[in-house]
Formats: structure tokens, C-alpha cells, sequence
């Protein structure tokens, strides 16, 4: 981001001029996570991290810290207390649990030796020589594995479903790369970072169920991604990672990409697979599930970008080591989006069970301008809002949904005491409404309604029996919609009105 080319130029002009080409090398990673302080650079040994460097900064550190041996300590990363200090335990990094981000910022996502070197296709070999398929579906299953794209689905049993008649019949293995909630980039970030820990996941993958192919269907907006997922796919066939006889066996496994469509709507499992086989991508009714006919109206394993990254580690290290981060029923860990009012925007990946206030006030580095927190929206336009009561209960699956709101893929949107809730509930439904395919009446039609008796209370001219009225359109919308999108596109409306139905009220009565 910023100044990005303009610094790794700089860099590696002072490190010929300096003629230390043998001893420094210029690696662009993915990202680092720490949006709010980009373009971020380190230096190693020691992994000594820079903030927001510019071509200038870039010649005071190569100065003070590659030829001085010396920390260049004016542009050192550090972390802004509220008091306007800075705290030497850099708790944005320190308190992260990285599973599904472990690679991204470190390695050099083009070059497969660097992917190599930090374990990578241990996972696959050892699935392929010292696994049986159902070994390998059984550890998916006992790790606890539950799908990071939306609903947590365990990704076990989605597998166990898919696995019959193995070698019999035609089957795919796709990967949900089409992510397009508001605020929420992270399988962006590992696709960029880390593009082999997907490619070696859905392999195995085929090997667990009995594919031969799959299918990455990625955002056509994501051009880096696409490009470093290119590279990876190329680089993995030269290696005999990807093709024929893996690890010298008889198992079969490719995959190549299909680029989105570019609506949110192909984010949808049955609307993504129609999308691959090159029609419109539109959502039908489930069943049949994919594991039973999916793409080609074969027999489909379908998860997401993080769900997969997670894969290979927990082949390796283990289901014990795994089943000990997070919760009894969210095991592992959860990358959040965090943006919104707070002072460390970015990318963090946290063990299930996390408290918001953790993520918020530790790891986000709080509201910005001793502002008060108001709420957290997660989920994104399917998701909720968690007020500040619940500050404190641990964030997994099942608790989010117990306070109507939603993990969905990981936005975590801050929201401070200025902010209005009845505008949040309104620009996630506008989102929907914009994004809506369609195809079924009460998200086609119940979603806009909803939307002009919001927007009827935000300029003032709302009634009292306004507020019935939503509440009675989004439980029809919930229970009638045909996918996903429909059933869930009330969500932010709901639960701004169970928490912050005051702010609604004062719309009405207010007249503002
Ligand atoms: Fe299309 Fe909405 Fe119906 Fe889904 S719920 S099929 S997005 S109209």
C-alpha cells in the first residue's frame, strides 16, 4: 500500500550501491496485518519491524539499522497507549494466536521454496503415504473444524458426507474464494500471503473424498491474489505437487481457477458452482447439497479461503494441539477484519472464545480519541451488532448467535458513541438490497420495503408503527427467502433494534 514499490526500490538500490547483495535480499510478503501502520517493513535477523516507511525513512533505517547495526528507533512499530505512550509489548502482534495467517508477512508468496521451508506440503505427503482417506477425514472431523466463510459448518462432517463411492465417481473439491462482506479481507490477505497453504489443503482434500480436480473461484476484483494464486498453481505442478502421482502414488489432483462474476450473490454455495459451470450465477434450493451433487452434479466439497489454510497444520500438529485453542464447540482460532473506530485497524487472528473486549481494547488498541465504545458489528450485512454489555463474553459460534448476531467470515466493525445505529442497519441493508439476484420475492421485494421505512425514519418522517412493521417484514424475509442472502439480509436491522431501539425511537420522535 502508500509508498510500497517506492520503498522496496529504494531498499534494494541502497543495497547494491552498498554492494550487500549477498548479505541482504528485498522480499515483498504478503501482508503484515497491522493495516493502520502500513507500508510496513522488516528487517531480519531479529524481525525488527518499521512503520509507515516512505522512501525517505527507508534510507535513515538502511543507514542506521543494515550498515550501523542499529535499531533505527524514531520509525521502530510501536503501540500508542490512549495516553499517547508507547508500550514496548507490542500487544496487536504478541496477543495473536497465527494458524490460518502463520505464513502471511513472512514468506515470499511467489516462491514455493519459501512455503517449503516452513513445512509446507509435510501435510500432503504425509496424508498420501502414512493416511488412509478416512484417517485423514476422521482428523478433520475430531479437530473440530467448523467452516470460517459463514455458518461454521464442521468441515468433518462436510467431507464424511462427500466421501462414498470414492474412485467410482467424478467428484470436485471447490474453494470459496469469492469474498465480498463489507470490511472482511482475509482470505484476500492469505491468498496474497500464503497461497500454497490453500492449494495444499484442497489436495488433500481430494485425497480425503476421492477428486481428482478442483476449482478455485476467486474475486476477479483481487488481481494480486489471482496473479500470486497463478504463480502457486504453476509452481506446484513443476514440483509434482499438483498433477499426477503426488508423492509417488497413485493419487490424481489439479486445480485451476474461475474468476467471480463480480456479484456478492456467487458467494453463495449453489449460485458459486453454477457460476463455475459458466451460467448465471443464481441460487437454487438445497437439497440436493453439494457433498450429494454439487458442480457438474457431482458429488462437491466446498469450503473457504481460512477454512482450508487451516488444514495442513492441523494434519501435522495435530488434533489435540488444535482441539486446545478456542472453545469446547469453536475449537481454533478466528481471523477478524477489525476496522471501524479503533486505533489498530487490521488483520487478527485469535483463539475462539476470545473476549471482544480483548480484541478491542488489547489487540485493537482501543477507540481512538477517548471515545466511548458503542458496539461491534459482526457477521458484516448477514451479522449483528454486539453491545458494550456483552463486551466480555467470549466470541465463538454459538455465543454470537445466541445474541442474534452472526460470526459470518470475520468483519468486526468498531462503532463509538458517535455513531448512529439506525445508519449502520441501513447501509448493511442497502448493500443487500443493491446485491439481492432477484430470483425469489420476499428478498427481492421485502428487503427494498424494508429499506424505504428505514430510510422514512432517518429523515425524520418515520412513525411509531414503523417499527412494528420492520420487525414483522424480517421475520417473513428470514423464513421465506430462498438462499442465504435473503434469510439473513434483516440480521443488522433486528439486532439494532433489540439493542438500540432508543436510537430508533429518538428518529421517530425527534422527528431527525
Ligand atoms: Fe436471490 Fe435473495 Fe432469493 Fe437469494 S434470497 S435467491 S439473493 S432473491
Amino acid at each position: 500500500s502508500g509508498h510500497s514499490q517506492e520503498v522496496m526500490d529504494r531498499f534494494e538500490k541502497l543495497i547494491k550501491v552498498a554492494g550487500k547483495e549477498k548479505e541482504y535480499k528485498v522480499i515483498q510478503t504478503g501482508c503484515q496485518g497491522l493495516c493502520a501502520k502500513g507500508p510496513i517493513v522488516v528487517i531480519h535477523p531479529g524481525a525488527v519491524f518499521y512503520e509507515e516507511v516512505n522512501p525517505d525513512k527507508a534510507e535513515v533505517i538502511f543507514r542506521e539499522h543494515v550498515e550501523g547495526g542499529n535499531v533505527a528507533s524514531k520509525y521502530l512499530l510501536r503501540e500508542e497507549n490512549a495516553d499517547g505512550t508507547n508500550d514496548e509489548d507490542f500487544k496487536f502482534y504478541n496477543r495473536q494466536t497465527r494458524i490460518a495467517l502463520r505464513n502471511c508477512g513472512i514468506i515470499d508468496p511467489e516462491n514455493i521454496d519459501e512455503y517449503i521451508g516452513r513445512g509446507g506440503y509435510e501435510a500432503l505427503g504425509r496424508s498420501l503415504t502414512q493416511m488412509s482417506p478416512d484417517d485423514v477425514i476422521q482428523v478433520v472431523l475430531d479437530s473440530g473444524l467448523r467452516g470460517r466463510g459463514g455458518a461454521g459448518f464442521p468441515t468433518g462432517k462436510k467431507w464424511k458426507f462427500a466421501c462414498g463411492n470414492r474412485g467410482q465417481v467424478q467428484k470436485y473439491v471447490c474453494c470459496n474464494a469469492d469474498e465480498g462482506d463489507p470490511g472482511a479481507f482475509m482470505d484476500r490477505s492469505i491468498l496474497e500471503g500464503d497461497p500454497h497453504s490453500v492449494l495444499e489443503a484442497m489436495a488433500i482434500a481430494g485425497y480425503a473424498i476421492g477428486a481428482d480436480q478442483g476449482y478455485i473461484y476467486v474475486r476477479a476484483e483481487y488481481p494480486i491474489a489471482v496473479d500470486r494464486l497463478r504463480i502457486a498453481i504453476r509452481q506446484a505442478r513443476e514440483y509434482g505437487l499438483l498433477g499426477k502421482n503426488l508423492f509417488g502414488t497413485d493419487f490424481n489432483f489439479d486445480i485451476d481457477l474461475r474468476l467471480g462474476a463480480g456479484a456478492f450473490v456467487c458467494g453463495e454455495e449453489t449460485a458459486l458452482m453454477t457460476s463455475i459451470e459458466g451460467n448465471r450465477g443464481e441460487p437454487h434450493t438445497r437439497p440436493p447439497f453439494p457433498a450429494v451433487k454439487g458442480l457438474f452434479q457431482s458429488p462437491t466439497v466446498l469450503n473457504n479461503v481460512e477454512t482450508y489454510a487451516n488444514i495442513p497444520e492441523i494434519i501435522v500438529k495435530g488434533v489435540d494441539w488444535f482441539r486446545s485453542m478456542g472453545t469446547e464447540g469453536s475449537t481454533g482460532t478466528k481471523v477478524f477484519a477489525l476496522g471501524g473506530k479503533v486505533n489498530n485497524t487490521g488483520l487478527v487472528e485469535v483463539p475462539m472464545g476470545t473476549t471482544l473486549r480483548e480484541v478491542i481494547e488489547e489487540i485493537g488498541g482501543g477507540v481512538p480519541k477517548g471515545k466511548k465504545f458503542k458496539a461491534a458489528q459482526t457477521g458484516g450485512p448477514s451479522g449483528g451488532c454486539i453491545p458494550e454489555k456483552y463486551y466480555d463474553i467470549p466470541i465463538d459460534y454459538e455465543t454470537l448467535k445466541s445474541i442474534g448476531c452472526m460470526m459470518g467470515s470475520g468483519g468486526m466493525i468498531v462503532m463509538d458513541e458517535d455513531n448512529c445505529m439506525v445508519d449502520i442497519a441501513k447501509f448493511f441493508l442497502e448493500f443487500t438490497v443493491s446485491e439481492s439476484c432477484g430470483k425469489c420475492t420476499p428478498c427481492r421485494i421485502g428487503t427494498r420495503r424494508m429499506l424505504e421505512i428505514l430510510t422514512r425514519i432517518t429523515e425524520g418522517k418515520g412513525e411509531m408503527e414503523d417499527l412494528n412493521k420492520l420487525e414483522e417484514l424480517a421475520k417473513y424475509i428470514q423464513a421465506n427467502s430462498l438462499c442465504g442472502l435473503g434469510q439473513t439480509a434483516p440480521n443488522p436491522v433486528l439486532s439494532t433494534l433489540r439493542f438500540f431501539r432508543d436510537e430508533y425511537v429518538a428518529h421517530i420522535q425527534d422527528k431527525k
